[in-house]
């Protein structure tokens, strides 16, 4: 998506640690019309598919998976939590995933009351590194009997290979932006054709 390469030339930062930041506009300030165009992007791509509920995870990914939600004809929007709360009274699905930008393990949880079998699911992500945070929504997905339909997500960071593992598992991984290669040093930024 020509718009969203633009963002990320324009305001992108390449920190050490094959880091990006886009806090800018994705990650902390939030450009809802840029949302709303990557969400009509998915609509188009998965157009066809039967898909009734978009699962996310806290927190990037809550604020645009609300405004894709739109286009597809305001179906519910859950996120998996990373923390156990009191507000999760134990009948849950949980994982454990690995993260890339902090560097340790969380749990993934997700109510049983909000994941279904049967529930057709769009998984929706900020960033698409080595896959770990998918394979764990995709896990809760199997748990509960649901089926992945696609996964969009908004930066995939080609050279760390996530997305091209699950594209050879079979999931229709619809990226919008796939970053190639990024140069701490210079803050050039490629992106696959
Ligand atoms: P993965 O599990 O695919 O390795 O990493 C994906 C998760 O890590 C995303 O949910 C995102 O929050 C975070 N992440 C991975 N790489 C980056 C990055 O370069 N920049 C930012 N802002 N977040 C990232």
């Amino acid at each position: 998506m020509k718009e969203l390469e633009e963002r990320i030339a324009q305001q992108g930062t390449v920190k050490p640690g094959n880091v990006l930041k886009v806090d800018a506009f994705l990650n902390h300030q939030c450009d809802v019309e840029l949302f709303d165009h990557m969400g009509a992007a998915w609509a188009e791509h998965f157009k066809g598919k039967t898909i009734d509920k978009i699962l996310t995870i806290e927190a990037s990914g809550i604020g645009i998976a609300c405004v894709v939600a739109r286009h597809f004809g305001n179906i519910p929007v859950v996120f998996a939590k990373k923390a156990q709360s009191i507000n999760l009274d134990g009948d849950q699905y949980t994982t454990t995933v690995y993260s890339f930008t902090k560097q340790k393990e969380f749990p993934v949880i997700v109510s049983k009351r909000y994941l279904n079998e049967g529930d057709h699911v769009l998984l929706i992500d900020d960033f698409l590194a080595n896959g770990k945070a998918l394979k764990g929504l995709i896990e809760l997905c199997h748990e509960a009997g649901a089926t992945v339909e696609g996964i969009g997500i908004a930066v995939e960071k080609g050279f760390q290979g996530g997305g091209d593992q699950l594209r050879e598992e079979g999931y229709d991984v619809d990226s919008l932006a796939i970053v190639e290669s990024m140069d701490p040093e210079n803050g050039t930024i490629e992106f696959r054709s």
